[in-house]
């Protein structure tokens, strides 16, 4: 008996100490107002990459892809195949967006030619959206998954009320569910200068840019997360944009440390989306928005100004050679 209660205090006793080793560096970290653990999805747009040549898509594929699997990070990569036809190179860019799935990852549609919806009657850019799946969709069959993401470009919805409405049908129709973003931001802008420097080898700027773009996109981050607790009283599953380029391929890590550092955890897309908020009505707009900011439209609440990039950022932005 005494022999069984001596066991027991000594379980409590190593149990304890296990719980304090645990908790120590969670309860460090930052969480929601709420105490639970803030959880992000990432997705990247404009796979293979935004812009570049053969080596460098390879580049930003190889080094995103080692990235995201060092911090296991569950990504999605949204994939304009117009990028894919080059006379000579489609095996190897094709082979680019193999390595996403390979690495466990899923992709989804975002239009063949990054088509501007402002500017393009429905019957274009539907003919633009069903002719971005082709690839996408039989790459997703050899690993027996199934193209269910659409986004939007430039987050944009549609132009009128009609438009968008129709564009909504035809998703639904094609078996989609669309990805929304609730931390929109300005990563490209950083990510033209870090790789027109990167080109020319100006090691300084990209030194700069890259010092600069984590903590501005943490203060996007904090952003969202107050007009996430100002509009539905708690911290929404969030999703990030960034786009698949140098900067990112080169500073993913940074990325993910200063979002661990604010109490993320990784999550699917999928489990992001099971956030009631996202069934929330949102608000037609012309422009790229979060679609924070459109269920605040559609519930008639004005639209609150984002964080901006530093000036000398949106100088160079304007301003630093080709
Ligand atoms: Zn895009």
């Amino acid at each position: 008996m005494i022999q069984i209660r001596t066991k027991c205090v000594l379980i409590a006793a190593f149990a304890s100490l296990h719980i304090i080793l645990v908790t120590i560096p969670l309860s460090a970290l930052n969480t929601t107002e709420q105490g639970t653990r803030r959880r992000i999805a990432i997705t990247f747009d404009d796979l293979p990459a935004t812009n570049g040549n053969l080596e460098v898509m390879s580049y930003v594929t190889t080094n995103l892809l080692r990235s995201i699997r060092l911090n296991d990070v569950p990504a999605i990569g949204f994939v304009n195949e117009g990028k894919l036809y080059k006379r000579g190179e489609i095996d190897a860019r094709t082979n680019l967006l193999w390595q996403w799935l390979e690495a466990g990852l899923e992709l989804g549609n975002h239009t063949y030619s990054h088509i501007h919806i402002n500017d393009a009657p429905f019957a274009a850019y539907k003919e633009d959206l069903i002719r971005g799946e082709t690839v996408t969709r039989m790459l997703l069959k050899e690993k027996g998954m199934r193209l269910r993401y659409y986004r939007h470009t430039q987050l944009r919805t549609g132009p009128t009320p009609e438009y968008k409405k129709a564009l909504e049908e035809l998703l639904a129709e094609r078996g989609y569910v669309v990805a929304p973003v609730t931390i929109d931001n300005n990563d490209y802008i950083f990510a033209d200068i870090y790789s027109k420097a990167r080109a020319r080898n100006d090691k300084e700027t990209m030194r700069r840019i890259a010092a600069e773009y984590i903590p501005y996109m943490e203060s996007v981050l904090a952003h969202f997360e107050k007009l996430s607790i100002k509009f539905l009283g708690r911290e929404v599953r969030q999703t990030l944009l960034l786009h698949a380029n140098e900067l990112n391929a080169d500073h993913f890590d940074d990325l993910i440390h200063m979002m661990t550092g604010r109490g993320y955890i990784f999550i699917t897309l999928e489990e992001a989306l099971k956030d009631e908020a996202y069934r929330l009505p949102d608000a037609q707009a012309g422009r790229g928005l979060s679609w924070l900011h459109r269920w605040m439209i559609a519930k008639g609440m004005q639209m609150q100004p984002e964080p901006r990039e530093p000036e000398w950022v949106a100088r160079l932005f304007e301003t630093y050679p080709q």
